[in-house]
């Protein structure tokens, strides 16, 4: 039975019925969504059946060869563990919820966080998350969610091989829970870095060398080791999901996302290809949230979760940046931009969001605030696949642009002075119009501008009121003029 992967023991108690359950539902999520997914991959893999090429991860482990020797932590003591407690340990006490109070058939989860080619900021995206929190991921204090026992670099407090220590029981089938592998920045080709003596990126060192030899473990090694056990694989950030940056033009690592790194045939232990969480830096909650999501449904608490053709969050990356922006009027009345700083739309100083999937202008940086257009920057398109190589050169205007930025100047030039007449006039208390006088001390006296105007204006009010069986016989301003005016 495949739920029964190594690394996917339940905790006591959860019933083969439970693991059904989710083995059907994951069925589906791999059926309902995935491009070119025709078939169900029985358990964790790499390997392309069908397919003749190896993958990158199948290349780098076959170069490796397998490894069954590990740190002695026994002899090791309490090196590296200046609190003497794992992170794991150290917030038990402050956990929310307890065991009895967590609900489904999983108490926690374990997050191993791993970065490749990355400039760590997607790991100071995530931490400003607030919808969920890392923290409430963290401490269980989300009702029906496993506690997330997080492996983080930069912010566990164990050290050393201490760190390393859950990792070496993942890939010993011997931890405790299931976990997820996360991954910012890109996979790197540590083949040809090998084949030098050298290494791109890494964490820790293992025995693993000749005859037992420390030797630094790349980020890639790590990735292709856990992937198969894992229950899931995300890439965070667009270096770990298409590429990004090191992967643009000229690419001296090889820099790859970490669909590539797995190939197109990948399935978690739980049949789930990479989810993905582009951005540059992504929105720390739609990390966060994506995370939650997966766990709800796990629990079996929360609907399937709908990703898209590219494994991204569908209901997250489904519009773009345009339709939610903040100055997409500007855009539909021909106002445009002529440089930074500028209020209006700033498609004609180079902003891509009429054809970029992504979220910002709705949900913003960081606890709904900020975010490129929100505060002044252009789209570029950072969340996007073809990113960095398809935007450039950044700050120009995009040349599909111009057939609708000038459709919209046709239609914005009559369109607009309409509206501000008709704002001009509902910007007037009918009181006021009937009095000829405006009350305000702040500007001068804003009258009816003119008789052409003021029958306008009074068409206006006809054809509002038309159809109106609410509407009585007096006038159609609605108010009498005073008996003293
Ligand atoms: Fe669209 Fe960009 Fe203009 Fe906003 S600034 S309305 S995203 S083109």
């Amino acid at each position: 039975m495949w739920l029964g992967a190594r690394s996917l023991e339940l905790p006591n108690g959860t019933s083969l019925a439970v693991s059904l359950v989710l083995a059907a539902g994951l069925f589906q999520l791999v059926r309902a969504r995935g491009a070119g997914v025709n078939r169900f991959v029985s358990e964790g893999t790499l390997v392309s059946s069908g397919v003749t090429t190896k993958t990158p991860a199948e290349e780098l482990l076959g170069l490796l060869g397998p490894v069954d020797r590990y740190h002695d932590h026994e002899a090791n003591g309490d090196f590296g563990m200046p609190a003497r407690v794992t992170m794991e340990d150290y917030l038990e006490p402050h956990a929310v919820a307890g065991p009895q109070s967590r609900l489904g058939p999983l108490e926690k989860v374990h997050a191993f966080w791993f970065a490749g080619m990355s400039c760590d900021g997607c790991t100071v995206s995530v931490t400003g998350a607030q919808a969920p929190s890392v923290e409430s991921l963290l401490l269980g204090a989300h009702p029906g969610l496993p506690r997330v026992i997080l492996h983080h670099p930069v912010v566990n407090i164990e050290s050393g091989p201490a760190y390393l220590r859950a990792h070496e029981d993942a890939i010993k089938g011997e931890l405790d829970s299931p976990y997820v592998i996360i991954l910012e920045g890109s996979i790197s080709d540590e083949t040809t870095a090998h084949a030098n003596g050298g290494y791109w990126s890494g964490q820790g060192e293992e025995p693993w060398g000749d005859n037992g030899e420390l030797r630094t473990v790349s980020t890639d090694e790590w990735i292709a080791r856990l992937a198969p056990g894992a229950a899931a694989s995300i890439a965070i950030g667009t270096c770990a999901t298409w590429g990004g940056v090191p992967a643009a033009h000229g690419n001296p690592t090889g820099a790859m996302s970490l669909m590539d790194f797995l190939g197109k045939d990948y399935r978690s232990a739980l049949g789930v290809p990479v989810v993905n969480v582009p951005g540059c830096a992504p929105v720390g909650d739609n990390f966060t949230e994506t995370v939650a999501a997966i766990l709800y449904f796990l629990q079996g608490f929360g609907p399937l979760p709908e990703f898209d053709e590219l494994g991204r969050p569908a209901w997250l990356f489904g519009e773009t940046v345009h339709r939610h922006c903040v100055r997409g009027a500007y855009y539909e009345e021909g106002d445009f931009a002529s440089e930074f700083g500028d209020r209006e739309c700033l498609v004609e100083i180079g902003c891509w969001g009429p054809v970029v999937n992504c979220n910002i202008t709705s949900r913003g940086a960081i606890n709904h605030a900020g975010g490129c257009m929100n505060s002044g920057g252009a789209c570029i398109g950072c969340t996007m696949p073809g990113f960095p190589d398809k935007f450039t050169p950044f700050y120009k205007a995009p040349p599909g642009s111009k057939v609708s930025s000038t459709a919209s100047k046709m239609v914005g030039s009559m369109v607009r002075p309409l509206r501000m007449y008709t704002n001009d006039h509902l910007n007037r208390e009918v009181r006021w119009d009937v009095e000829g006088d405006v009350p305000s001390g702040w500007s001068a006296e804003k009258l009816e501008p003119g008789k052409m105007r003021e029958a306008g204006h009074k068409v206006y009010d006809v054809l509002r009121r038309r159809g109106d069986t609410g509407k009585n016989e007096g006038e159609e301003w609605g108010k009498r003029e005073r008996e003293d005016s």
